[in-house]
């Protein structure tokens, strides 16, 4: 799955889209106050918030809507980032850890707004397991969730030892684990597309197949250049996430795109997935190559894992995820797997977010590594009101100090895989 594929993910949620959106390709000379280009969460959620502002927005899609990670994903919606909340207060202190905090509870809550206001149908279920699988992983778990209640006033959290949470998940794997009652998981391709549709509704101007190849300026704005015709704008936002891929080197640099990959078996009957999750949270280890799974709502189970640092695709994935499924759930010995899909996670080299406005009218997200479910949508909202109202509603993003990636596009990839082996490793230990 080299990151140039733009083949459309064989994936269990294109089988089981409910909403398709057509929109015409850009074609001729247009012009707009705003240019978003993305046409997943961080996209159209910026493109839905501007146009209920009144502003002239148009969204962009290289492919279609939702063709990106936002159509892929393992559809977890989980509060936090993926960067600890400890490894936040060391990086920009305690008072903006706080609000950082405070805004991921709030991705969360807009997500299901967004849900509730627009009527998505995306099987939204809340409930959310973290587990651990050696001892030591597990007593983590515990001071996090100690941690979270004691510094945030985070209370939504229970610990489980093993003996418990073997009663929410049929597996013998886990030492222990954290119940969250303020996570969950949903259909990630019918959100996205749910929310697509609302800006569409709210007067955004929609067009796909249309990949910007460069921007340049003159002294009336900004002209974004599509294949078969251009936009004169006076902003640009960039919500390309890992599939940036060169159109804007100076974010480019400090993110780094990096696959993941899930299977969807056959259904299962509704008693034997109820034997393995009664409860149908989501769950995650917390391994550093990490088992990320759930049922859908017909039943299959949604396994995700394995990464890929190379840009190249692991080999035999479909067997090697099945036998990580194993590992976890022996009683799937004989389940078929049908779908079998992977995409591009954007990552930083602290896992944090990469928010800002790069230039006088250039604004981005991107980096939310792995964990950009809840939070890119919302994102969508705060850059929208970063835009209309004023740049203080990304501050505390843009506090959060961002390194480039060491070499260039050709080392860094290389570089990458050895130290994730590294990594990797650890898990085994
Ligand atoms: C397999 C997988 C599993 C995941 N699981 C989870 C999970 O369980 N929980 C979680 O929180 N996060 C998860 N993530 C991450 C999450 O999906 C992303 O953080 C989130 O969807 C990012 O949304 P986005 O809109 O920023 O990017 P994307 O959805 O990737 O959208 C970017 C879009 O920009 C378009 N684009 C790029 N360049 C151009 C251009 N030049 N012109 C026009 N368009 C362009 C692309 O075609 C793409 O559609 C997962 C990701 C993957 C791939």
């Amino acid at each position: 799955m080299p990151i140039k594929d733009r083949k459309t993910a064989d994936s269990y949620y294109e089988a089981s889209r409910n909403l398709n959106i057509d929109a015409a390709m850009v074609d001729g000379d247009l012009s707009g106050d705003v240019v978003v280009i993305g046409g997943g969460l961080t996209g159209s959620s910026t493109a839905l918030n501007l146009a209920k502002s009144g502003v002239d927005v148009i969204l962009l899609e290289a492919e279609h809507f939702g063709w990106g990670a936002s159509g892929r994903s393992g559809g977890q919606i989980i509060n936090g980032y993926a960067a600890e909340q400890d490894t936040l207060e060391e990086l920009v202190g305690m008072e903006t850890a706080r609000e950082l905090w405070e805004h991921s509870l709030g991705a969360v809550e807009y997500t299901r707004q967004l849900i509730f206001e627009y009527n998505i149908d995306c099987d939204l279920k809340m409930g959310y397991l973290h587990v651990g699988v050696k001892p030591k992983q597990a007593q983590e778990l515990e001071q996090w969730a100690e941690h979270l209640s004691r510094v945030y006033g985070y209370e939504d959290m229970t610990f489980l030892e093993r003996d418990s949470l073997r009663t929410r998940l049929a597996s013998e794997r886990y030492s222990g684990g954290v119940f969250d009652a303020g996570s969950g998981h949903l259909h990630p391709l019918n959100y996205c597309l749910g929310v697509v549709r609302a800006a569409r509704d709210a007067g955004a101007r929609l067009y796909e197949r249309s990949s910007v190849d460069r921007i340049t300026s003159d002294s009336r704005g900004k002209i974004v250049h599509c294949a078969k015709g251009t936009i004169r704008c006076d902003q640009v936002v960039y919500a390309c996430n890992a599939y940036l891929d060169g159109l804007e080197p100076e974010i480019g640099k400090k993110s780094m795109p990096v696959g993941t990959y899930i299977v969807a078996t056959e259904p299962l009957s509704e008693s034997q997935a109820l034997s393995l999750i009664p409860q149908r949270e989501a769950v995650a280890d917390t391994n550093f190559v990490l088992d990320y799974f759930r049922l859908s709502k017909d039943n299959r189970m949604l396994f995700g894992g394995r990464v890929s640092y190379s840009t190249l695709q692991p080999l035999k994935l479909t067997e090697s995820l099945k036998k990580r499924m194993k590992n976890v759930f022996p009683q799937l010995g004989n389940t078929k797997i049908e779908f079998s899909w992977g995409g591009y996670v954007s990552i930083t080299i602290n896992r944090a977010p990469h928010i800002g406005q790069l230039d006088h009218g250039i604004w981005y997200a991107q980096g939310f590594s792995g964990h950009g479910m809840a939070l890119s949508g919302y994102v969508g909202k705060l850059l929208s009101e970063a835009i209309t109202v004023d740049r203080e509603r990304i501050a505390c993003f843009e506090k959060i100090p961002h390194k480039r990636f060491p070499g260039g596009s050709w080392l860094r990839t290389p570089a990458l895989v050895a130290a994730m082996s590294y990594y990797k490793l650890k898990d085994y230990l």
